[in-house]
């Protein structure tokens, strides 16, 4: 997860325990627990310079070190989104990742296929547990800004993209290289194509769609854990 703000109704949700300098000096923190005789751990990216880490850089290191740190069978990038207004997203609507996370962001001219522009790191297949939990699916597509050109949102709709952060590119990127399976649980702060200014409408609806989120992990930790325990 990102930012503590996104975080924290998690971690009180299952009273996870701060591991504090687990990761040296980087700004990465972890809270760790035993849910139903399993390891829960949250990894968030920590702040730098008085403020919340957030964006690629973060996540690319948070990830790498909590996949040799930590050897997780499974990564859930859980965090908030911006959606689109026309495709029927409503703000605190709750996404898992449908097909490979891809960058909005990054233009290459001599990368026709999009190789290495779009990235397109692969998922886990959600459907059977969207279908169980009640939870939409849609395309995650990241990039490093919290605002939208129209350079992204011509790549975002040719694309097919649902869901507009700014993590989980990397988060797949790093997941793919250590084949480790992941899933992005994606709640709506703000609608790209709603008329008002993200960072306001982020703001003011960041820590609904927090618990929005929590209470959507918590029923995917609890599917992942207790109900289908063979999956991983
Ligand atoms: N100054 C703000 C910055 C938050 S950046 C603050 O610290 O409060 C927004 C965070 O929410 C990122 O981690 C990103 O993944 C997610 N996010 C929410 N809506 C987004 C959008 N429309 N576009 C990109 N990222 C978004």
């Amino acid at each position: 997860m990102a930012m503590q703000a996104e975080a924290k109704p998690l971690i009180e949700r299952y009273g996870l325990q701060n591991i504090e300098g687990f990761f040296g000096e980087v700004p990465t923190e972890l809270y760790r627990g035993i849910i139903a005789g399993k390891e829960l751990c949250i990894v968030t990216l920590g702040r730098q310079h008085g403020v919340d880490l957030v964006g690629c850089e973060a996540a690319t290191l948070a990830t790498t070190l909590a996949i040799n740190m930590l050897h997780p069978d499974m990564i859930i990038n859980a965090g908030t989104c911006g959606a689109f207004k026309a495709n029927g997203s409503e703000i605190g609507d709750v996404y898992l990742s449908e097909g490979p996370v891809m960058f909005h962001d990054r233009r290459i001219g001599d990368d026709p296929l999009g190789i290495q522009s779009l990235g397109n790191y692969p998922t886990y297949d959600a459907h059977q547990m969207a279908a169980d939990l009640r939870l939409k699916l849609g395309k995650c597509t990241t990039g490093s800004s919290l605002d939208c050109l129209d350079e992204d949102l011509a790549i975002i709709k040719r694309e097919g993209g649902m869901l507009k952060d700014m993590e989980a590119g990397a988060v797949a990127f790093v997941a793919s290289v250590y084949k480790t399976p992941l899933i992005c649980v994606k709640s709506v702060t703000d609608l790209i194509d709603g008329g008002e200014k993200t960072i306001d409408e982020f703001r003011r609806n960041l820590s609904m769609a927090s618990n929005a989120l929590r209470d959507a992990c918590t029923k995917i930790i609890q599917y992942l854990f207790v109900d289908q325990p063979t999956l991983f």
